[in-house]
């Protein structure tokens, strides 16, 4: 590898973006594949960069053609023409995380078979059977099953909840509207876990040329809120968890986070979410083989290793400590979302922009995307410096009740 790699990134969203400012005091270049007007391409200009789509594959080789190492962005990919270009017989391209990882990630069901065999606690799935004249019968038998509520969820491509439907009672009604929504995708069925609470951990993996692990670090458990499927808080500690509890269920969810890490291939950053139950089991949502929404607070909060620039090292094996420590006491993560109109998060990003307080720190991230209702278009960070996360939640109430309205 040259001695300043290019980096060649699928996807220029706002991942891609808050990456590229990681990597700019580095000097790292960042090549990214998307459209001119791409969030990582406003704030990142050279003379790398592909225009097209992550979807085509001669746009992928081209960006391969003028990187030393590919990273991702987005999990949805063609990864036979990643498998493709790291394996090249002429001019090899090593893909982080592994294009291994991305397709068995990609595939929800088989993310899950695969993390249930090596013993990681998921919830119960189910295959259904989209066969014409079967589709029915099959979401009976899940209900038959797994009893009300159950989630369907299509196996690929979904995000921000866009592929889940909630069974509520498996009425005639519901599931002619599940066949209509999800008769023609690959689907399955999955045991509703009744949450008291949902946790992620950000996990760093970093491995040798052999693909030998050579580091599995995990971050700070962080709390996640979604409303309708997306995440709309993350709170750093988890609010409700304190002295010897917070202990014991860090300690635990870390402990599944990682040792789910240690079954995937290739470097970088991953998320692992997770389900808390009442009785205080940790179970296996979903992994995202990326940098990721629950991390987006450690840009203030770990400056020294936010996880954008984790992702860097992990992929160009530069050096990472041996434990990540908060620089500050408590942080909360509130997403901007488009509202109703082009303009309706606006008085959201003014009042933060407005708000000061001792120990206090604000700090918002607008990605340069157009405004749609329910797309993620920027974040709010707040930090507590000796303050609790229950003090932190107080000051920051006048902003989540604002981000709420704004969804309404
Ligand atoms: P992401 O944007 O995180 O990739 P996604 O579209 O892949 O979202 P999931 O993570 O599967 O969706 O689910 C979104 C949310 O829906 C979860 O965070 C959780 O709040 C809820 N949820 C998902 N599966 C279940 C389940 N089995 N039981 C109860 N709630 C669930
Ligand atoms: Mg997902
Ligand atoms: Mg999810």
């Amino acid at each position: 590898m040259p001695s300043q790699p290019t980096i060649g990134l699928l996807g220029g969203g706002q991942l891609g973006q808050m990456l590229c400012e990681a990597a700019s005091p580095l000097n790292i270049p960042i090549a990214v594949l998307d459209a001119d007007d791409a969030p990582a391409k406003q704030i990142n200009r050279n003379q790398h960069h592909v225009a097209g789509s992550f979807k085509d594959a001669d746009k992928i080789r081209a960006l391969a053609a003028n990187s030393d190492v590919l990273t991702v962005e987005i999990e949805h990919i063609d990864t036979e023409v990643l498998e493709q270009i790291a394996s090249d017989a002429t001019r090899p391209v090593a893909v982080h995380p592994s294009w291994k990882t991305l397709r068995l990630v990609q595939n929800k069901y088989e993310q899950k078979a695969y993390l249930a065999s090596k013993g990681i606690p998921v919830a119960e799935q189910l295959a259904i059977d989209t066969t014409p004249g079967s589709f029915v019968a099959s979401l009976k038998e899940a209900g038959a099953k797994f009893g009300f509520p159950w989630m369907l969820k299509a196996r690929k491509d979904s995000y921000d909840g866009r592929g889940n439907l909630k069974i509520a009672t498996g009425s005639d009604a519901e599931l002619a509207q599940a066949e209509a929504e999800f008769g023609h995708v690959a689907c399955y069925a999955e045991k509703w876990v009744p949450f008291v609470m949902e946790l992620s951990v950000m996990v760093i993996r970093q491995e040798d040329a052999a693909g030998n692990t050579t580091k599995v670090l995990p971050y700070p458990v962080v709390e996640t809120v979604h409303e309708d499927n997306i995440c709309s808080y993350v709170y750093m500690p988890p609010r409700g968890l304190v002295g010897a509890e917070l202990e014991t269920v860090s300690a635990k969810a870390q402990k599944v986070a990682c040792s789910v890490i240690e079954q995937l291939w290739g470097r970088g950053v991953f998320a692992v979410e997770l389900f808390v139950t009442k009785t205080g089991d940790v179970l296996v949502n979903e992994i995202a083989p990326r940098p990721h929404n629950s991390g987006h607070l450690t840009i203030e909060a770990m400056p020294y290793m936010s996880q954008f620039k984790a992702q860097l090292a992990a992929i160009l094996d530069l050096p990472l400590p041996n434990k990540l420590e908060p620089h500050v006491d408590s942080a909360i993560m509130i997403n901007v979302l488009g509202g109703v109109g082009a303009d309706s998060h606006q008085k959201l990003i003014d009042l933060a922009q407005s708000t000061f307080a001792s120990k206090l720190g604000v700090y918002v991230h607008m990605y340069g995307k157009a405004a749609k209702p329910s797309r993620k278009i920027g974040h709010i960070t707040l930090t507590g410096t000796r303050l609790s996360i229950k003090e932190l939640e107080t000051l920051a109430q006048p902003l989540t009740q604002l981000a709420q309205e704004i969804r309404q």
